[in-house]
């Protein structure tokens, strides 16, 4: 059966072609680690679990990389501001490698506990950076960059098909149309690589051949370490909407100016999650999965409130709804303790796995799905080792060693 995914470089629902026969290659952003995640971040993460889990449960292998974004990630996309590491670094008077060290484990523990499966292989901005710094180099050689006091930055003006992710206007992409720009050429232009602040001393910085200390970008990670592991095509990037303006665009920008090919053939994005306000780690109005915990609920109860509307769709998060998800999956529970036929349904079985497929594979509809594991509850046509097949199968966990190739 075919997967149909929205592609937000189309905007049009496409049938899912890998590259390579029956093998993904799936680059997700991760997480800026200068704070816990908060319950959006993670509601992204989860809406990623499904696609792979999706991706599994039509028996393809695949390649699943996540990046750690440890530096250059700025309090402003503008490039300007501090590195929000170094920041909560002076907040929290730890070094810097340690508040990355810290949240980083924080967030491995948060995906382990809402049951989302680990990537292939998780990659460091910090452990990345000659790669980096090869990349920019190769972007200095054909023309694509400029110096100015405080950085290299990537001239956006000089590639032809800048903001096509975004449906960006190029009027007003040009320099002194809106907003000032400094000693940038044009608006949208980013840095590549940022020259440490003369007055003072960062934690984080390395030697590079346009200054003795700096740092990269915050965009130019992703390319690297996405071809170093992914290849210079490859099928899935995903992320929160947020990314689609900037991050990936300049992403977009920075990799195929180089490579002068379409790097990446789908581009999902999932939607926000939102309280009455727009929820930001900078903001500190921010809801983790301890709070969620504290309150006695299950990060799972998370999860099946996320999985209860589709990704693309914004979800206002509430404590009722988080009640009204707990009390599902109590009810689900209860339902299968309840089970007591014994005579299997292979027929039903099959069709139920059919219907669950259909829906997930329609751009990995959940609310569907659950519509139909709830049908496969209250189907007494069914035996409980049915009813448990059914679910596994619908779970589509599949071993690690068996996604690598
Ligand atoms: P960050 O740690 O800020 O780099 O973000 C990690 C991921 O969370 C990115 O994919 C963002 O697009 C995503 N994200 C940020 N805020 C939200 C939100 N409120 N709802 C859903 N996803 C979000
Ligand atoms: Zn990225």
């Amino acid at each position: 059966m075919s997967i149909y995914l929205y592609n937000t470089l189309t905007r049009k629902k496409e049938e899912f072609k890998p590259i390579k026969k029956k093998h993904v290659s799936l680059y997700a952003c991760g997480p800026t680690v200068y704070s816990y995640a908060h319950i959006g971040n993670l509601r992204t993460y989860i809406f990623e679990d499904v696609l792979k889990r999706t991706l599994f449960c039509n028996k393809y292998k695949v390649k699943h990389v996540m990046n750690i974004t440890d530096v250059g990630h700025l309090t402003s996309d503008a490039d300007t501001g501090e590195d929000k590491m170094e920041l909560a670094a002076k907040k929290e008077s730890k070094s810097a490698w340690d508040i990355a060290k810290f949240y980083t484990n924080s967030f491995k523990k948060d995906i382990k506990e809402l049951n989302i499966l680990p990537p292939n292989i998780w990659c460091k901005a910090t452990v990345h950076i000659k790669e980096q710094i090869n990349w920019i180099k190769k972007l200095e050689k054909a023309g694509f960059t400029y110096k100015t006091s405080d950085g290299i930055y990537f001239d956006t003006s000089k590639f032809r098909d800048y903001g096509k992710l975004a449906l960006l206007e190029k009027q007003h992409l040009q320099a002194g149309k809106r907003i000032a720009v400094g000693e940038k050429k044009n608006p949208a232009d980013f840095a590549l690589w940022k020259f440490s602040p003369k007055n003072e001393k960062r934690q984080m910085e390395w030697k590079s051949p346009w200054s003795e200390k700096g740092f990269p970008g915050w965009h130019i990670e992703c390319s690297a370490m996405a071809t170093k592991y992914l290849g210079k095509q490859f099928d899935i990037h995903c992320g929160g909407i947020d990314h689609i303006p900037i991050h990936h665009t300049n992403e977009i920008a920075q990799t195929e100016a180089i490579t002068r090919k379409k790097w990446v053939n789908y581009w999902l994005h999932g939607e926000f999650l939102l309280l009455e306000e727009k929820m930001s780690k900078s903001k500190g109005n921010i809801i983790t999965l301890s709070t969620i915990e504290e309150k006695g609920f299950s990060p799972l109860d998370y999860r099946y409130f996320c999985l209860n509307s589709h990704y693309r769709k914004q979800l206002t998060f509430t404590w009722e709804a988080l009640e009204a998800a707990r009390n599902a999956r109590s009810r689900i529970k209860e339902k299968i303790k309840e089970m007591n036929k014994s005579k299997s349904n292979p027929e039903a079985v099959r069709e139920y796995k059919e219907q669950f497929i259909r829906v997930i594979n329609d751009d990995l509809n959940t609310p569907e799905a659950l519509a139909v594991l709830w049908s496969v509850l209250k189907d007494n046509t069914l035996s409980k080792k049915d009813v448990l097949t059914l679910i596994k199968e619908f779970e589509s966990r599949c071993p690690l060693e068996e996604t690598r190739w």
